[in-house]
């Protein structure tokens, strides 16, 4: 910044500011207007459309400067940290008038950075998580917070690829770290697109509860994240609840690829909600349940016994179709009690806010009795515990007008009959014309002078004016002269002037003394704020819960039954988005079976006929049971799961710049590595990012290993057909196959999934519906027919010790030997070492 040339006082204040927050765009407020200058405003100018002019046009060195008006800078400010950057607000902390001719005295009133904004209108069924790191000991401390909601959470996670997860999975805006915290793990997170904040020292005043946390280390991650929310905010963080710990294995893992493959909350190919399992199974009435919907899709619970509760729950608002639409007519009357209470807690409430509040809670007595009608004990004894904050709604009922305007400070708010005080400023604003009417008539009346007016003026205030013609009516001793004119004279009269503070004053008073209730108002109700948010908290739940039992009804879903042990059972289960967009219940259903001898199905079947679908529909039928909803499908039977690892699509890990088969692998090593008997594994086509060979031996023994030595629940979809011969060396591994058939030469997809391998490939058929020449497709098929003939294609039958039957009726249970059952198809490549038995192989 340059700062060669003598600065004007004003600019020397200025950069004194500036240098405080180098990382933000200071907004400086000046008269109207808030201005950026330097580089702020070269760079702030682009951003926000603005027109770049200088200060000081005449010097050579004008200084950059650009602005916007006062009132208009919440827009500004929110496209500025929507682009990812810091804004801090320099504000006038006196009138420009008061500093007689000094400096004005300015202040940093707020910094508003992407992790901290508040009230975004436009993302109110999302959380805003802004997250602060430590490490110690190899491992580190995530803690975060939605500074709107108050909610604060705190975990340890082992390594940087948990980290990550976590980061991402929060889709956290925001992260806070010291500054000792290893710029190598920085470099990685600011890649993958997470704005790092750095904040050296440590607030020390404040009282925030840390009863709840056990461990040291998460103590002090929370306590970087709570000084760097003081240090930007500025203000009351009363609203901020109680850290709590959590262990990220107390839910169902998955990792953030597998959630954004499974496209819970964000479709692939468009980037937004719809298409989305969220977007299914969002049925909810406010946005706190929106909210928590998404939170509870992104930690789905492994307690059987939680599960049972959630699922009661929402069989109860199956069975109660008119309490639960009744249910929902009043939750829609319900604003964003979360939200508003924090705003009540920041300060930042305004009337309007408080009547929204006020709605809410009068929906809260007729919401308990619907539900309490109902008579089912479970939900009984859950809504029992609602507390309706009955007096809160009362101070809002009786203090502030139904229709209040925006501004806290113009008056206008408070009702009549609240405060004395306020009520004789109203009533000498309101009738102070009333009243000098009537004054004068009265006047008129005892003195017989019918022309006797009442005016104002600034130098005398309000007077009364008699003409010449009438003055020996005067009554002397009452009326005190003032002025005198051509033609009349002008009095006042002691209960005139009495009046007169009145009236003149009324309306500047009953400003200020409505704003002073106002926050008394707000402060009765910050010091209820924890009643507010445990309100909140079960109106979601029961708005989540309802929505489930919506979105069951509609789809016919079931409730799906957790079974102890390696088992799953499910009877015509269906994809619940594919099924929702295909018209006309086009969708086939399918059974998906895994007994006690199976860990993997091994799908084959031509390219387009299902097979990725009925491995999704698997898991996000999983997902949907985990988190208490029902599931699509006949009858389900499932186990709890721990953890779903997913190798899907081909997409390219761009930013890291690693290739498709890269990730792939690398998606693969964290499936063997982590899951256990209770995981479930998604792989589609893993293998095929490689030359041929290359990638059927890594098929062939990764699925040797799991078979071997994870023993997770498995589904694995494949185009090499030859690895379906499997099917007879590992007794966990079953063959299913989507079936097709050919018409005259043309494909049929009939979606149906059956046991035993697929009989062909039909890559050629595929090739033919999606309309290459001719030319090209009979050309392949010669070439098929060639390589099918050459000894390339049997290679690996040959290596295989018994041929294998492929008839697609083959049972899954037929008694393998135990040394047979060890055989590899590859030994010479011999990937994974448990797996294949080479003494095996030399003795047959
Ligand atoms: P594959 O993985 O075998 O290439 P996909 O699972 O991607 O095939 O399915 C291709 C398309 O077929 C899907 O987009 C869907 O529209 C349709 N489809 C898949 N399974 C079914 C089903 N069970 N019922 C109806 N349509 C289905």
């Amino acid at each position: 910044m340059p700062q060669k040339t003598k600065e004007t006082p004003m600019m020397e204040q200025y950069l004194e500011y500036k240098k405080q927050y180098p990382d933000a765009f200071l907004l400086y407020r000046v008269g109207d207007f808030y201005e950026m200058f330097y580089d702020d405003a070269v760079k702030g100018s682009q951003i926000l459309e603005l027109t770049l002019t200088s200060r000081n046009k005449k010097a050579d060195e004008g200084i950059p400067m650009c602005g916007v008006p006062h009132h208009a800078i919440e827009g500004y400010i929110d496209t500025l940290v929507d682009n990812g950057y810091k804004v801090a607000v320099c504000d006038q902390l006196e009138n420009p008038a008061d500093a007689q001719g000094k400096m004005v005295k300015r202040g940093v009133t707020r910094v508003v950075t992407p992790g901290t904004i508040m009230d975004k209108s436009s993302q109110a069924k999302e959380n805003n998580y802004i997250t602060a790191i430590t490490t110690a000991k190899g491992k580190f401390g995530l803690a975060y917070a939605d500074l709107s909601t108050g909610e604060v959470k705190v975990t340890s996670v082992d390594n940087q690829l948990d980290l990550t997860n976590e980061l991402q999975n929060l889709d956290t805006k925001e992260t806070v770290v010291s500054g000792k915290f290893p710029q190598k793990y920085l470099d990685r997170l600011r890649k993958i697109g997470i704005l790092i904040s750095k904040l050296d020292e440590l607030e020390e005043n404040y009282s925030f509860d840390f009863s709840q946390i056990t461990s040291d280390d998460e103590v002090s991650t929370v306590k970087l994240l709570i000084s760097y929310l003081i240090k930007t905010q500025m203000r009351s963080l009363d609203h901020l609840k109680a850290a709590q710990s959590y262990e990220t294995s107390s839910y169902l893992l998955m990792d953030h690829n597998a959630q954004s493959n499974l496209e819970l909350f964000k479709n692939i190919r468009t980037n937004k909600k719809s298409g989305t399992l969220l977007w299914l199974l969002d049925e909810t009435k406010t946005a706190m349940g929106s909210r928590l919907l998404k939170q509870w899709l992104a930690r789905p619970l492994i307690s059987v016994e939680k599960l049972h509760q959630r699922q009661k729950l929402v069989q109860v608002f199956l069975d109660n179709y008119f309490q639960r639409s009744s249910f929902q007519d009043y939750l829609t009357k319900v604003y964003d009690l979360e939200r508003l209470a924090g705003r009540v807690a920041y300060g930042t409430v305004n009337g309007r806010d408080l009547i929204q509040l006020k709605t809410s809670l009068e929906q809260v007595p007729e919401i308990k009795s619907i539900l309490l009608d109902i008579g089912d004990d479970n939900l009984t004894s859950y809504v029992e515990k609602i507390d309706e904050v009955k007096d809160v709604y009362e101070l809002i009922d009786k203090s502030i007008v139904e229709e209040p305007p925006i501004s806290v400070t113009g008056g206008g708010l408070i009702k009549d009959n609240y405060d004395e005080q306020l009520d004789k400023y109203l009533d000498a604003s309101k009738n102070g014309k009333q009243w000098l009417a009537t004054l004068k008539a009265k006047e008129q009346d005892e003195t017989g002078i019918n022309n006797l007016k009442i005016g104002y003026n600034k130098v005398f205030g309000y007077y009364i004016e008699v003409s010449r013609a009438n003055i020996d009516k005067v009554p002397e001793d009452r009326y005190t002269r003032k002025q005198t004119l051509v033609n009349a004279e002008r009095y006042i009269t002691p209960e005139l002037k009495e009046k007169e503070s009145l009236i003149l004053e009324a309306e500047e008073k009953s400003k200020s003394l409505e704003y002073h209730l106002f926050d008394q108002i707000r402060s009765k109700i910050k010091a209820q704020i924890r009643r507010i948010q445990a309100l909140a908290n079960i109106l979601s739940q029961l708005d989540v819960l309802q929505s489930f039992a919506v979105v069951s009804e509609e789809y016919h879903y079931v409730a799906p039954k957790f079974i102890e042990g390696h088992q799953l059972e499910i009877k015509n289960g269906r994809h619940p988005v594919v099924e929702k967009v295909l018209s006309n219940n086009s969708y086939i259903p399918n059974d998906v079976n895994f007994d006690d001898q199976t860990d993997i199905l091994l799908i084959t079947g031509p390219n387009m006929s299902g097979k990725s679908t009925y491995m999704r529909q698997l898991a996000l039928t999983v997902i949907m049971a985990q988190i208490g909803c029902f599931v699509p499908a006949e009858s389900a039977s499932l186990p709890i799961f721990d953890h779903i690892f997913t190798r899907i699509g081909a997409a390219d890990d761009l930013i890291s710049g690693d290739s498709t088969f890269m990730v792939e692998m690398r998606e693969a090593n964290d499936a063997l590595k982590n899951a256990t008997e209770n995981s479930l594994i998604i792989f589609d086509e893993i293998g095929r990012g490689t030359a041929t060979y290359d990638g059927m031996a890594l098929a062939q023994a990764i699925i040797e290993y799991i078979d071997k030595n994870v023993k997770a629940m498995t589904m694995f979809s494949t185009h090499y057909h030859e690895l379906t011969e499997l099917e007879s060396q590992l007794p966990g591994l079953r063959n299913v196959h989507v079936d097709a058939s050919e018409e005259n030469g043309d494909l049929v997809f009939l979606h149906k999934v059956l046991p035993g391998p697929a009989d062909k490939s039909y890559g050629i058929h595929v090739a033919k519906l999606a309309g290459l020449p001719e030319e090209v497709l009979t050309s392949a098929g010669k070439i098929l027919e060639g390589l099918e003939k050459s000894s390339i294609h049997t290679t690996v039958s040959e290596s295989i010790h018994e041929p294998v039957a492929k008839t697609p009726t083959q049972s899954p249970k037929e008694p393998v030997e135990e040394d047979e059952a060890q055989l590899s198809l590859f030994p010479e490549t011999k990937p994974v070492k448990k797996v294949s038995n080479k003494e095996n192989q030399v003795i047959k």
